[in-house]
């Protein structure tokens, strides 16, 4: 098994603290980055091949490559530490075993676009994990590797911590610009890009928490050594966290194309009782779920989409041969007719429509019509329909656990099943109650 890079001072005491931070030899990739050229560092992250870990997988130097050299205006970094998708709490792990390493990835991010002025955007209830971020902020500017004049190179950096007030969709870039500016966290309408115009109408770099994490690697050991860890097409290792019918939960680092039967058996210690896996969700809620015939797929960014789904944030949830395929499903609907923020007709409606129709079925009250009414929903709602991607989120998980679990759904809704005792009600949602609502009182 390979030695871990992102959570190599996991287990060590005060491995939060600078001390710890020095005497694993960092900063020493600040040293070396800011006395290259700008574009040298760009071209330096390109070869490595860092794709994005927060979900698209979009080549990072590509990305920053984006960023217009001349705009005249002033440019800046966040760092996106607004995890909050069920199934997904690797970056909260990064931040609680090493939140120096983050600064230092943040330090060279904002060096190779010219940004002097830096955000962490971190969700509300990472309080305790703020805490420590500030702390770590604290230590770095007393020993001067943030402020102004950052190890007598010339180059300048402060960075905020800025926390969100709990919704999932600030998770999304220009949700999370359009809270930072002290607005309500809705999408922005893209283009334009946050790269073009991003924070208070300036171009802004969006990155993950994991990406930015990966960067004090490449620059202290090279992108070779990077790109040779890994697939071809997904280079460098990965966080999964590991929740469900596993023996030990948790968040585990490996290198990108592990199986994910290495990932459950090995890492995880399998399913436990004795029991068979049934299905797995490889990137979050919002993955399209996988069966157990495809547990041999390499955890690559390429494998994963081959196999129909999405390596997304790497939240990894296992289910076991007992779980109710139906009630994953509502459960999952649940979380997004909740967090949709009410922009979008087909987001909002067809969410919650998509979960009435669930809880009907789950009670042995649906129809075999409500099956098409659900692809329907899931058909419409995504490809493009909507302003950001929690659209096809919500549509993804219908149109996989249909397409997978068909034989459960179609036996859920046969007739002469008699009703089943449940303990909640089927109320409207909160989004049916705001179709009612007069036009503009509804909350998002
Ligand atoms: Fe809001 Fe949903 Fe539209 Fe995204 S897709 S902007 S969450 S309504």
């Amino acid at each position: 098994m390979m030695k871990p890079l992102l959570l190599r001072a996991r287990g060590e005491r005060n491995s939060r603290s600078l001390t710890t931070y020095l005497r694993f030899g960092g900063y020493g990739a600040v040293k070396k980055a800011l006395i290259m050229d700008a574009r040298d560092v760009i071209k330096e992250i390109k070869a490595s091949g860092l794709r994005g870990r927060s979900g698209a997988g979009v080549p990072t130097g590509l990305k920053w490559g984006c960023v217009p050299k001349a705009s005249g205006k002033p440019k800046y970094l966040i760092c996106n530490a607004d995890e909050s998708e069920p199934g997904t709490f690797k970056d909260r792990e990064i931040i609680r075993v090493d939140p120096h390493l983050l600064l230092e990835g943040m330090i060279i991010a904002a060096y190779a676009i010219d940004a002097h002025k830096a955000y962490i955007y971190i969700r509300g209830e990472f309080f305790h994990e703020a805490q420590m971020l500030e702390h770590a902020i604290g230590e770095a500017y007393r020993k001067k590797y943030l402020g102004k004049n950052i190890l007598r190179t010339g180059f300048d950096l402060d960075i905020y911590v800025h926390r969100g007030a709990g919704a999932q969709i600030c998770s999304e870039e220009t949700a999370l610009i359009e809270s930072i500016e002290g607005r309500r966290g809705q999408p922005r309408l893209k283009p334009p890009f946050p790269a073009m115009a991003g924070l208070f109408g300036c171009p802004t770099i969006v990155n993950n928490v994991e990406t930015l994490a990966c960067l004090p690697h490449i620059l202290e050991n090279g992108a070779d050594w990077f790109a040779s860890i890994g697939t071809q097409e997904s280079t460098g290792t990965k966080l999964f966290s590991v929740s469900g019918h596993v023996e030990s939960p948790g968040v585990y680092e490996v290198p990108l194309g592990t199986t994910f039967r290495e990932i459950i058996e090995d890492h995880c210690g399998g399913i436990p009782n004795g029991r068979e896996l049934k299905a797995f969700i490889p990137g979050g809620s919002s993955a399209p779920v996988l069966t157990a015939a495809e547990i041999d797929t390499p955890a690559c960014f390429d494998a994963v989409a081959k196999a129909g789904s999405t390596l997304g944030s790497g939240g990894l949830i296992v289910m076991d041969e007992t779980v109710d395929m139906v009630w994953v499903l509502e459960n999952l609907l649940e979380f997004y007719a909740h967090e949709s923020c009410g922009q979008c007709t087909p987001c909002r409606e067809g969410s919650a429509w998509a979960l009435n129709i669930l809880r009907r079925i789950r009670c042995n009250q649906g129809c075999p019509e409500d099956l098409e009414t659900l692809c329907r929903i899931a058909d419409f709602a995504c490809r493009g329909m909507t302003i950001c991607p929690l659209g096809d989120a919500f549509c993804e998980p219908i149109r996989s656990f249909l397409d997978r679990f068909g034989g459960e759904f179609r036996a859920a809704v046969t007739s002469g099943n008699p009703p089943r005792v449940v303990k909640a009600p089927i109320l409207p949602t909160r989004r049916d109650q705001s179709m009612f609502a007069k036009p503009g009182t509804e909350s998002c």
